[in-house]
């Protein structure tokens, strides 16, 4: 097959094209840079059946030729990144999405779109099914990505029932592992390259707010089984087995054998409380779970960071004092006169 990975330099799009080329499929990987790194696929850059191409898919997708999949995942993820981006991150879920369906169509291709758990917001069912609808502010921080990724949903939906875009949509949670950066400011990376710093760990609020979290080569198999159906979901896609913030930052503690010193910090604005997976529509229809437990997934990431002393440590700026923590990023734009919620 020859499949369009938009976003495929970032950190889950890479190891999709990984995957895909490593069961001979030809691979047109599309991307901006603006979070993702050529590091990232530099190993196939010269690979016969990989093609990079350099495009800002809110302005235009340029791929010719016969496609078989359009697999979606452009857009900043991380808080700080699209606190950063909001107009890119709003035009990348709405004209970046139009784009990628589009070309779909006039391919005669099928359209995965990456969406989120995002789009449950603060959810007051709890775990989340894909039939509940969510609970989001339209006009509160995270609403520049939880929007554009409620946009991007009801934008493929509509592709398929009015133009017969054969389209799926997965909803991921929470996945981390090797390439993500050290300073992306999402809690893994945060908490691991503070551990290997020496740095206190910084907790939002009082670390009791939960996250299920998933590890990228168990997300990656449900991308790819997704990529092979014709299912058009919703389909949640993430590792049920939640916990707390402050129990991941115990977890941190033991597998790096850091100082146990935690830096605690106000919670960002309408941040979820809770959040978990219900997988049932996963295993059914994907024949997907993940088996992969946080234990043995952030004993690699944890490897992979300890193998990039430079790196981490470049990182420590921007992850001390909390810089990146959401309540800076809205001072900083109460600063400029922008009201963010
Ligand atoms: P990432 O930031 O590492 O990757 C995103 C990639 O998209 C980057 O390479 C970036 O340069 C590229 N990009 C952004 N805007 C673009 C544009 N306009 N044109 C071309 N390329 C653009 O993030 P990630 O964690 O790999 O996330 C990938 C996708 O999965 C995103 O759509 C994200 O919303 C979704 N997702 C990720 C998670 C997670 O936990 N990692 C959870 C839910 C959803
Ligand atoms: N978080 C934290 N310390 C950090 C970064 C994040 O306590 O240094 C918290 C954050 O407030 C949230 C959870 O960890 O409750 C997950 O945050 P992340 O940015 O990784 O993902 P998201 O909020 O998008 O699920």
């Amino acid at each position: 097959m020859r499949i369009v990975v938009t976003g495929g330099a970032g950190f889950l799009g890479s190891h999709l094209c990984d995957a895909l080329i490593g069961r001979d499929d030809s691979v047109v990987c599309v991307d901006n840079l603006s979070t993702g790194r050529i590091s990232n696929i530099e190993h196939l850059l010269h690979h016969p059946r990989f093609e990079f191409v350099s495009a800002d898919v809110s302005t235009e997708l340029p791929v010719t030729g016969h496609v078989d999949t359009v697999a979606h995942l452009a857009s900043p993820a991380s808080p700080p990144d699209y606190h950063r981006m909001p107009l890119e991150t709003l035009a990348v879920g709405s004209r970046g999405t139009e784009h990628g369906l589009m070309l779909a169509r006039r391919a005669g291709a099928r359209f995965v779109l990456a969406s989120t758990s995002e789009v449950y917001g603060d959810p007051l069912v709890h775990p989340q099914p894909e039939d509940y609808w969510g609970n989001v502010n339209p006009v509160g921080p995270r609403s520049i990505y939880d929007e554009a990724k409620r946009f991007a949903e009801a934008l493929t939906s509509a592709y398929r029932s009015a133009l017969g875009v054969n389209t799926g949509i997965l909803r991921i949670f929470n996945t981390y592992g090797p390439r993500m950066r050290p300073h992306d400011g999402r809690v893994v990376t945060s908490f691991i390259a503070q551990a290997l710093n020496g740095d206190p760990l910084t907790v939002y609020g009082d670390g009791s707010q939960t996250r299920s979290f998933c590890y990228v080569d168990d997300l990656v198999r449900g991308i790819v089984a997704m990529i092979d159906s014709t299912e058009q979901g919703p389909v949640n896609l993430g590792n049920p087995s939640e916990r707390t913030v402050a129990d991941l930052a115990e977890l941190v503690f033991q597998l790096t054998g850091a100082e146990r010193t935690v830096e605690y910090h106000p919670l960002p604005a309408d941040d979820p409380t809770r959040r978990r997976p219900v997988i049932t529509r996963a295993q059914k229809v994907l024949g997907w779970s993940p088996v992969i437990t946080d234990r043995d997934g952030l004993t690699r990431t944890v490897q992979y960071f300890r193998e990039r002393p430079e790196e981490v440590l470049a990182a420590r700026e921007a992850l001390i004092g909390g810089q990146l923590d959401g309540t800076a990023v809205l001072e900083h734009r109460a600063a400029e006169g922008v009201t963010a919620a």
